[in-house]
């Protein structure tokens, strides 16, 4: 067997083989570490001037985006999996039961503790916020992290001890060739070399952008018309604001440590039936430390994060979320937003270095680390972060471009594109979370209310990293590009392992999943293609 990819989907194949005996080669296009030569293979165009550059958050080296990516783990939900009518081409070919199994197996792989994802078993004591209750807003949910694993270093040392696995790096995939079977896979490797591979299965890990480069290049995979469409990336967004009622001071803020000693957060989830009534996503909000622009927060930390981020990334810059251009609005001039700042980094440089010392010790020398900076307010008032799930929307897409990389094969054009229930989505669950709160007497939600579907059109921007439903599983081989084992619906030997096969983005950030799913899919070629 041949894999294309030595990322996180393309290790757990590989690792996986070496208990089944099946003699596999991994082909991966980058080396040990990022290579500016490898990289500029990622670079693309990007037509919708909202997406990244294509070349940012991917990794063309061996252990793929695990090499810098956040750690963060939550599972899909039920619902994610069903046919909602309300979200059109909703629907994956099985119900989560299917996965539950392999995800508790890639709970062990990405080292985030059990399959235990609510706060109610999980942690002990305290709720997220002190005596709410609501029959359709849930705050049992949580994100569990993982130490962020990297699976090439984790798992480097047992490919290399197993004979039946060779990788072979700075081997880049170009075109596939055959006809009703995949016969060969053109490469090219270092110095430029080309060769051949030849294998009875060949399985694409190459990410979700990348899939739709080789397939599309090759012929493949576009019987349906769907190959690169209903791109998705999950969409994020900064909106409203959390206020706890005077007499509600009482919010768990910040990470915490499960019983089992992992780090996670807890989350607002809308129950699925309330999702239906709303016609709306699947979605989570998060609460966020204070509005680091406005230095009323008088946090120390809180300002050197604004003054670094403001001096040292202008990419941040650029970006300041709908709050942060009110809180900056709120000054006249730039001249006491800056003197705020420095006031509070000068006045509290005892408590700054205490901070700098322990997250150097949590963050940098932990090998679990403490994931970001979470800093409880001591006004009360925490602004949301919202992650929700994406549309399936075939005009979100992506395809091939004129210009090429320096193989020959064409750069990738991305165009991706929101729907109007994404932005819906954001603005009916912080009105959602607004009823609860105030129906509890634990405080409320502050947004502009004439402004709020506009904010949150305005608010809401593509997730970097995540590449999402390119290569969609069906059922039918009309409506998608694999079947429900990850195979292409017209080649009997050619799989798809990530989550460019996921029909369907939850609100769910993916790694999770595609461990889960690389798990289900290593099995299933073990039966198929005998030990
Ligand atoms: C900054 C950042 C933060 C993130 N945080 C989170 C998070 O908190 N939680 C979460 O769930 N996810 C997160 N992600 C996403 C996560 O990293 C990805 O979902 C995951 O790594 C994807 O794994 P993969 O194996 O499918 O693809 P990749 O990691 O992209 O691996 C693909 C591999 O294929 C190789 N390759 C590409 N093209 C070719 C070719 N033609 N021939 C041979 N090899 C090729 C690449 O070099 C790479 O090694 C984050 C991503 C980024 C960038």
């Amino acid at each position: 067997m041949c894999i294309g990819g030595a990322g996180a989907a393309g290790i757990v194949l590989a690792r996986q083989s070496v208990q089944s005996k099946l003699g596999v080669i991994v082909l991966e296009s980058g080396g040990e570490n990022l290579e500016a030569e490898q990289q500029a293979l990622n670079d693309g165009e990007v037509v919708d001037g909202v997406h990244p550059p294509a070349h940012l958050y991917r990794q063309r080296r061996l252990g793929g985006s695990t090499t810098i990516w956040g750690g963060r783990c939550v599972p899909l939900d039920e619902q994610d999996f069903w046919k909602r009518p309300h979200v059109p081409l909703s629907g994956w070919p099985f119900d989560r039961s299917a996965l539950h199994p392999f995800y508790e197996s890639a709970q062990t792989l990405l080292e985030a503790g059990v399959f235990d994802y609510s706060a109610a078993t999980a942690l002990r004591g305290v709720e997220l916020v002190e005596a709410f209750r609501d029959p359709d807003m849930l705050a049992e949910g949580l994100e569990r992290f993982s130490p962020p694993t990297n699976f090439w270093k984790r798992y480097r040392a047992e490919l290399a001890k197993s004979a039946p696995v060779t990788v072979i790096k700075h081997a880049t995939c170009l075109r596939l060739s055959g006809d009703q079977a995949v016969t060969g896979l053109e490469c090219a490797g270092a110095g430029d070399v080309r060769f051949k591979v030849r294998a009875r299965a060949v399985v694409l890990a190459v990410g979700g952008l990348e899939t739709v480069r080789v397939l599309a290049h090759s012929g493949y995979g576009n019987h349906s018309g769907m190959l690169g469409r209903t791109y998705m990336c999950h969409i994020e967004a900064a909106l409203g604001q959390l206020r706890l009622s005077p007499a509600n001071r009482g919010v768990q803020f910040g990470f915490e440590r499960t019983n089992d000693g992992i780090y996670c957060r807890r989350r607002f989830t809308l129950r699925p039936e309330r999702q239906d009534a709303l016609g709306i996503l699947n979605a989570a909000l998060r609460l966020h430390h204070a509005n680091v622009v406005d230095p009323s927060h008088r946090h120390p930390v809180l300002s050197a994060i604004y003054l670094t981020k403001k001096l040292l990334i202008p990419e941040y810059a650029r970006k300041f979320t709908v709050l942060e251009h009110e809180a900056m609005r709120s000054f006249r001039n730039d001249v006491g937003l800056w003197l705020g700042h420095i006031r509070n980094v000068t006045f509290g440089a005892p408590q700054l270095a205490g901070f700098a010392f322990s997250w150097v010790l949590r963050h940098y020398l932990a090998y679990r680390r403490i994931p970001y900076v979470a800093l409880p307010s001591a006004a009360g008032t925490y602004p949301l972060d919202f992650t929700g799930e994406q549309a399936p929307n075939p005009e979100s897409r992506v395809s091939l471009a004129r210009e090429t990389d320096r193989y020959g094969v064409p750069r990738l054009k991305i165009d991706w594109r929101p729907s109007e229930l994404d932005w819906l989505t954001l603005s009916r669950m912080l009105r959602e979370l607004r009823r609860s709160l105030e129906g509890c007497g634990c405080g409320t939600v502050e947004y502009d209310e004439q402004r709020l579907d506009q904010d949150a059109r305005a608010s809401t921007a593509p997730m970097g990293g995540h590449h999402i439903g390119t290569a969609r599983m069906s059922e039918s081989p009309s409506a998608g590009v694999v079947n429900a084992d990850g195979r292409m619906h017209d080649v009997d030997n050619l799989y798809v392992a990530g989550c460019a096969t996921f029909p369907t983005s939850g609100q769910a950030n993916p790694t999770l999943t595609i461990v889960a799913m690389a798990l289900r899919l290593a099995q299933y070629l073990e039966t198929r293609l005998g030990g």
